[in-house]
């Protein structure tokens, strides 16, 4: 019996069978990684593009769970589009051939709604649907959601990119809090990690990208003989490196939060990114690591795993992963689109069990290096590109990155390549200029206009 071999996953017997017949002999990987935590019954995250294999991975899950003799609607999918609907509910019905009187029921915007009424009344045990019309039917009282295992947003990232957060929001509401959710995104922008927190409980995350390639990445693993030597190691490397975007990992927010500060006191610039920050404090981090006026983030693997900055020049981990894939996972944000990369580990005598399971897992053996000399500590620290300026106007306001931009270089005192990136929120907007400028953009906007308005605007620092 192989890994990928569906017999590995105890299915019941008739789903089994018909898998067979199916011609569906092996897994694929999305499947091989994400059944068995979905079959356990737990959150899942998984990143999957169609064509992976991903439909018959929640199908799958939604029919081992699925208990026929019960008339209820007991699994929710929600799709971005009708076509996809009933791609998806054509697949489920494949999958449920050999299950007797499983009814599938698909519910989607631009058809009648009169007969889906009737067939809601008819009963259902899997519904499959767009977001505007579930939700239209959960407000009318026609789909009731009271009895739901199981909810799936697949094709997540598009649902939101087409502005069907709300909707979902909505329908959520109605849905009991104890189920198991799982979802389904080609992408991870931060808006998919902000659902996944509110929604999902202790998710567990698939990627099958993850065995991308990494020969452009540097591994460098470095002893330290206490906890206390460990900042010490880290100041040395970082300054060693002198990297302008790095990302350090930490097993917990506690270690997050206390690496910062003392990062902090030594002068380094960094901010924690953990699952405690407020929306608002979250996008503020990103926005200044994004945009180059914070040069370091001390992270959890949670939070980081919306972070969507490709290119990191460093990562290091102030502790190795607990999981060997994490740990994988973690070292692959840096070296992407055909830069180099490094990723620097910390490891003490005791965890160095965790060495051997590495080695184990990548297939060779792992050298630990020597840290940098320590008059290396004398070196300057490195301070970022940019500074961040916030104003107090957004979508809302109407404003847009070519306001901000035109209003900065109107007088021609700021050249454009000195201006950043530009992030628009509903009711603020972050703007990161060249540090030199930054107190003349300050005054520039402050006195100035957007939009015919004028908006309060402060420099972030710190
Ligand atoms: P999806 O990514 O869900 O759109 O699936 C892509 C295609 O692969 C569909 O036509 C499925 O029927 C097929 N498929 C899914 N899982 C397997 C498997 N384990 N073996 C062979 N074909 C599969």
């Amino acid at each position: 019996m192989k890994a990928d071999d569906f017999s590995s996953l105890k299915l019941p017997s008739d789903l089994s069978t018909n898998l067979a017949s199916l011609g569906y002999n092996k897994m694929t990987p999305i499947q091989e990684r994400s059944l068995p935590p979905i079959l356990a019954g737990e959150d899942v995250i998984a990143q999957a593009k169609t064509g992976s294999g991903k439909t018959a991975a929640f199908g799958l899950g939604i029919l081992a769970h699925l208990q026929v003799k019960r008339f209820c609607v007991q699994s929710l999918v929600l799709c971005p589009t009708r076509e996809l609907a009933d791609q998806v509910a054509k697949e489920i019905r494949r999958l449920a051939r050999t299950t007797h009187n499983v009814k599938v029921l698909t519910l989607c915007g631009g058809m009648p709604f009169g007969p889906q009424i009737g067939s809601l009344e008819h009963g259902a045990h899997i519904v499959v649907g767009t977001p505007g019309r579930v939700e239209e039917h959960v407000r009318k009282g026609t789909l009731k959601l009271n009895k739901l295992n199981i909810l799936v947003l697949d094709e997540a990232d598009r649902m939101l990119e087409m502005g069907f957060q709300e909707a979902l929001d909505a329908i959520i509401a109605n849905i009991p809090n104890k189920r198991q959710t799982l979802l389904f995104s080609a992408t991870y922008p931060a808006q998919i990690q902000s659902i996944a927190t509110r929604i999902m409980h202790k998710p567990v995350t698939v990627q099958v990208e993850a065995t991308h390639d990494h020969s452009n990445i540097q591994q460098r693993f470095f002893k330290v003989e206490s906890n206390e030597q460990r900042l010490t190691a880290l100041r040395l490397l970082l300054l060693n490196y002198q990297a302008q975007s790095s990302v350090i990992f930490c097993n917990t927010k506690r270690d997050t939060q206390t690496l910062v500060e003392e990062l902090r006191q030594h002068g380094f610039s960094a901010l924690a990114l953990h699952g405690d920050l407020e929306q608002k404090e979250r996008d503020q981090t990103l926005v200044r690591f994004a945009n180059k006026s914070v040069s370091i983030l001390v992270a959890t693997d949670v939070a980081a795993r919306g972070l969507d900055i490709d290119n990191l020049d460093a990562v290091f981990n102030y502790h190795i992963a607990r999981d060997l894939e994490v740990h994988v996972h973690r070292v692959g944000r840096t070296g992407r689109a055909g830069k180099k990369g490094i990723a620097c580990s910390l490891y003490t005598q005791k965890e160095s069990y965790k060495l051997s399971l590495l080695e184990e897992y990548i297939g060779r053996e792992i050298q630990s290096d020597t840290l940098p000399p320590k008059k290396v500590l004398e070196k300057e620290i490195p301070t970022p590109s940019m500074a961040t300026l916030q104003i107090d106007g957004g979508k809302k306001q109407k404003v847009r990155p070519g306001d901000i931009l035109g209003a900065l270089t109107a007088q021609k005192k700021i050249k454009s390549e000195n201006v950043g990136k530009i992030h628009i929120f509903d009711y603020c907007a972050y703007v990161a200029v060249n540090r030199q400028d930054a107190k003349l953009a300050l005054k520039i906007i402050a006195e100035g206009k957007l939009k015919g308005r004028s908006f309060r605007v402060r420099r972030i620092r710190g």
